[in-house]
């Protein structure tokens, strides 16, 4: 399957055997943000405006080929922030009636204050949206938005959301160096926004950005007391998978 949009599966502490699903499928990185820690490296398209990247027809082909497959998820993610695709929320009503898959997608929150993009969201069965900053300067520190983008402005849109989702929302909080000793800020969020879980994340795979020690991340953890769901990436399990493009499951998930 040359030039794939769908890749994997690869393996995901939280979704299993997660199928990918790319809208983007661009040739570097397309997104509104340019994380510090992205595993992608650095943004080459950045982009905060939405357009289709893939047509329905090219989703629908390639879905045919992967009918069957044993996998856990559907996943949207890839090369970017997969709600710049305009048709997000056609993809998942495709990918739901051909694949009989349970649909997660994973968001960086940063388009979430428009309403189209929340309301294309909801279809999924999860959302796992990236929050890693308590205040704004940090915000633009770790996650560099490309755009005007604020963290007061996707906070209040991500209480929004989940006043108006009902699926299962996930926090994914990745701690580096810069906001380690945000623990406590960061758990004050999610008491906020009332996820279904936390995850606390912290990035083993190669990246510009050095992870926290086990410890460092349990000290982390013990600030989300409150929380009945908090998962760290150090205590997950995954499972064994073989992609079955492994070039092109590389391409977005470098060292799987
Ligand atoms: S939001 Fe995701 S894809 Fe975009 S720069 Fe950050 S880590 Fe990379």
């Amino acid at each position: 399957m040359a030039s794939s949009i769908i890749y994997g599966p690869v393996p995901s502490w939280r979704l299993g055997r997660s199928l990918g699903i790319d809208l983007l499928s661009t040739g570097g990185k397309t997104c509104s943000f340019d994380c510090v820690y992205c595993q992608l490296g650095m943004t080459v398209h950045p982009e905060v405006e939405r357009k289709e990247f893939v047509s329905l027809d090219r989703i629908a082909r390639e879905l045919k080929a992967v009918e069957g497959i044993a996998a856990d998820y559907a996943t949207f993610s890839g090369m970017g922030e997969p709600s710049l695709a305009s048709n997000l929320g056609e993809a998942i009503r495709l990918v739901k009636s051909a694949l009989k898959l349970p649909v997660a997608v994973l968001t960086n929150s940063s388009l979430i204050p428009r309403e189209d993009v929340r309301r294309e969201l909801a279809l999924a069965d999860v959302v796992v949206a990236k929050v890693d900053a308590p205040a704004e300067e940090l915000f633009r520190k770790i996650n560099r938005p490309v755009g005007s983008q604020t963290l007061a402005g996707i906070l209040k849109a991500l209480k929004l959301f989940r006043e108006e989702y009902h699926g299962k929302l996930a926090l994914q909080m990745m701690f580096i160096e810069a906001n380690r000793d945000c623990a406590a800020g960061m758990a004050e969020i999610a008491e906020q926004l009332f996820p279904d879980e936390v995850q606390i994340n912290t990035p083993l795979r190669p990246c510009g950005a050095a992870p926290l020690s086990a410890g460092e991340v349990a000290a982390i953890e013990r600030e989300f007391g409150d929380f009945k769901n908090v998962f760290t990436v150090y205590e997950a399990s995954k499972p064994e998978v073989v992609p079955f493009d492994l070039a092109e499951t590389l391409r977005r998930r470098p060292g799987l």
